[in-house]
């Protein structure tokens, strides 16, 4: 079937997984007549045995799925629809039958990007299919190792397919295999927690969590709820990414398909709080449930149980995305932290498209081709040490109601601000922008350390700051939810590179993160916080953010002022010039004889 003679691609990718698939497609929708290999053990056709983890999607993995890889149909007619997400807490930790015995942060309404949750295993196996149409060649084996030569001189990757070794020869190669880190290894590129290691980006933040999971089928749905809240909400609860916490650990919900009825079910677990022996097998996630959270225990045990896994390591972290060498790491090859928001499609939709643009540029001999691949790989580090700060100190937050529903106003308000319009505008991609986001958000990463830090108190002191509900309007100044956006970009379709303004949402999110953070320390700590001279220089930092938000944007209007917020908005606008309306039909029933 395969020839033994060396094949050569532009690019190879080790791995067909979610993020093997989406990268091969992106490649062949923006690069004309690329040749693009994929290599993967599992069997095109999957079965249960082959379910994946990683079911959720938020708006980043949503657009570019539907969006750059034009699969919206593909993903309402084969996929279940993700109405944002829901976050539940006990009243008391004894007490989780139902659902009356919890608090409830619920989505009210349909969200304005539509999301989605994601059967892995029909996916990847789809999207496959769909790259092999488009030309993409597919080897059914397994990389037994790749020789990374330096710069641009060709790789060779050596393969074990049926049998037989075979080598495939690239110009580019990228490492989709996740936890294998066939680069990883090879390179020692990969960071993984450090017992005792502090708590900085190089330790992960401190992050040390791991993962129990099922699949149920058939469960009885309204064991959950009945889907009837005529006055609590404008969309399905159930048909969300519900989020049930506790001490040092939350549990994800997500229906991962409609016929028959399916759910993933699974804990992420802070070994500090829960060592892995006492949760890493199916009765004792099971017992952990009853007795936790006795209504997911009930719903599992309606249906019929598909399979369970337990990863004991979940984190880890890459020195180096995207390399001089021509090769990249991507998705869980090169980093995951923690599932909570759902953010592993996310990372990988930045950096799919941010390789893309490398190899383009490096296939096209373009001047500027080495910056980009210097300036993405810095822009994708720190994106995901981000990320990764989100989860910093979840295992002392994550059962404190209170803490954690201020926690995730906080996190959504710059995600909604600042993250969706950047993501949507392609900002991630324009050299001067990168450099300027890569400026001013260290130090804003210290002010969210800040922040951290201050819940956690709060947190040790037992003090109650009330609920904030991310999806309300009516508890932040302006009438501000922390899901709105700053700009008309969604309602304009500013979706080409450089039309939606981020200037405009980077301030406008810095005013609305100052408010947050000023009724925070009033809330919290009172005048005393409020004046305190540490918690005014991050006042002042977030005002002066403001600012220099005001001044860039002066220079993008003038630099904009002759752009269409939309070229074929524009285009239809002057084509509709010329119409004139015609008051007549067109014969359709022949004529008598
Ligand atoms: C518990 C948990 C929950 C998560 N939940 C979410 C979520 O809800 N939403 C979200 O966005 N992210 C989630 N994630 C992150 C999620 O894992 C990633 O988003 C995504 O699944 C990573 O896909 P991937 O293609 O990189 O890896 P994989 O899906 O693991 O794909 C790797 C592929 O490489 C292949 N392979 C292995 N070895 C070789 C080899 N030697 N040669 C060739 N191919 C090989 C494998 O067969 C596999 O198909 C979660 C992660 C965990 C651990």
């Amino acid at each position: 079937m395969y020839t033994t003679q060396p094949q050569e691609y532009d690019v190879v990718i080790m791995g067909a997984g979610f993020a093997g698939v989406c990268q091969a497609r992106h490649l062949m929708l923006n690069i004309p007549n690329i040749k693009v290999a994929l290599i993967d053990p599992r069997p095109e056709e999957r079965t249960d045995k082959d379910m994946k983890i990683g079911e959720s999607m938020i708006e980043g993995a949503a657009l570019f799925v539907c969006k750059e890889l034009g699969l919206y149909e593909y993903m309402i007619e084969n996929h279940t629809p993700k109405n944002g997400l829901n976050f539940h807490w006990p009243k008391d930790p004894a007490q989780t039958s139902n659902l009356d015995d919890y608090y409830h942060l619920w989505v009210n309404r349909q969200t304005d990007i539509g999301s989605f949750h994601m059967n892995r295993a029909k996916f990847e196996r789809d999207v496959l299919k769909m790259n092999k149409e488009m030309g993409a060649v597919f080897y059914n084996g397994r990389v037994l190792d790749v020789d990374l030569t330096p710069g641009d001189a060709i790789k060779t990757v050596k393969v074990k397919v049926h049998g037989e070794d075979i080598e495939l020869k690239a110009k580019h190669v990228i490492d989709a295999a996740g936890r294998k880190f066939i680069i990883g290894r090879k390179t020692d590129n990969v960071i993984f927690h450090q017992p005792d290691g502090g708590q900085g980006p190089d330790n992960l933040y401190g992050l040390n969590n791991g993962s129990a999971w099922v699949r149920v089928r058939n469960i009885d749905r309204k064991l959950f709820h009945d889907g009837y809240d005529p006055t609590g909400a404008a969309t399905s609860h159930y048909y969300a990414t519900n989020h049930w916490f506790g001490h040092g650990h939350w549990l994800w919900m997500i229906p991962t398909d409609k016929d028959p009825l399916e759910l993933s079910i699974g804990v992420i677990h802070h070994h500090e709080v829960i060592p892995a022996n006492s949760i890493n097998s199916l009765d004792k996630f099971s017992a952990f449930l009853k007795e936790n959270h006795k209504l997911l225990y009930q719903l599992i045990n309606s249906g019929e149980l598909v399979d369970f896994h337990y990863l004991p390591r979940l984190g880890h972290n890459s020195k180096t995305l995207y390399s001089q060498d021509n090769w990249y790491v991507l998705g869980d090859a090169a980093c995951i932290f923690d599932a909570f928001y759902s953010f592993g499609t996310t990372m990988i939709a930045f950096a799919t498209e941010s390789i893309t643009e490398i190899i383009r540029a490096k296939l096209a001999k373009e001047a500027d081709a080495e910056t980009k691949r210097e300036a993405y790989n810095r822009f994708n580090l720190r994106y995901v040490q981000d990320v990764n700060r989100l989860y910093r100190y979840h295992a002392k937050q994550l059962g404190n109601a209170s803490i954690m529903s201020w926690r995730i106003s906080f996190e959504y308000t710059w995600w909604f601000g600042l993250h969706v319009p950047l993501y949507l505008g392609k900002w991630h991609l324009h050299l001067r922008y990168v450099n300027t986001y890569l400026q001013h958000t260290k130090r804003v990463g210290n002010f969210i350390n800040h922040v951290h830090d201050q819940l956690s108190l709060l947190g040790e002191q037992g003090k109650n700051i009330g609920f904030l509900d991310p999806y309300r309007a009516d508890q932040l100044l302006n009438h501000h939810s922390p899901v709105s956006h700053a700009d008309t970009y969604l309602e304009n379709a500013r979706y080409e590179p450089r039309r939606c303004n981020i200037f405009r949402n980077s301030r406008q999110t810095c005013l609305n993160v100052a408010v947050w953070y000023a009724m925070f320390l009033w809330k919290g700590f009172g005048i005393a916080g409020f004046l305190s001279p540490r918690s005014l220089q991050y006042l002042f930092l977030l005002i002066a953010l403001v600012g220099y938000g005001a001044f860039y944007e002066i220079f993008y209007l003038y630099q904009t002022r002759k752009l269409p917020a939309n070229s074929q908005v524009a285009q239809r606008n002057r084509d509709v010039q010329d119409y004139q309306y015609r008051a007549k039909l067109q014969p359709w029933i022949a004529e008598a004889q």
